[in-house]
């Protein structure tokens, strides 16, 4: 019974990716993002960028830290959710979207969570990854 399902599961085609609606603040909030990898390039640390946009305004924002603060967390999603805190005083980021230049990991997806972000979106295609598991 087992097998049969695992069978149905592979024979089942893959949905491709929704790309996120186009709108200025998303293609600002990408733009962005894609400083922060720079930023992240330039200090010497792993290319990613992360921003965390609520309405049309960012809110937080962040290169990957993970070498320059030697730190195996210091990814740039989950700064970017640590900038927005601190900013917004606050802990509960509902509603807000997570842009990052790549699709965050499972660490960042579940920090998003626990941030209660509504949505993630990422890469140059604004691929859409919907809310955080
Ligand atoms: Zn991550």
């Amino acid at each position: 019974m087992i097998s049969r399902r695992l069978c149905l599961l592979t024979l089942t085609p893959l949905a491709a990716p929704a790309q996120a609606p186009q709108t200025p603040a998303l293609a600002l909030a990408m733009q962005r993002a894609r400083l922060m990898r720079e930023q992240a390039l330039a200090s010497g640390d792993q290319a990613f960028g992360a921003v965390v946009l609520c309405g049309e305004r960012i809110v937080g924002e962040a290169p990957s830290r993970v070498v320059t603060a030697g730190d195996p967390t210091a990814h740039a999603e989950m700064e970017a959710i640590r900038d927005a805190a601190r900013r917004l005083r606050s802990r509960d980021l509902s509603g807000c979207v997570l842009v990052s230049t790549s699709r965050p990991c499972r660490m960042c997806e579940a920090a998003a969570s626990w941030a209660r972000i509504a949505r993630m979106v990422h890469g140059d295609g604004l691929v859409d990854a919907g809310a955080p598991p």
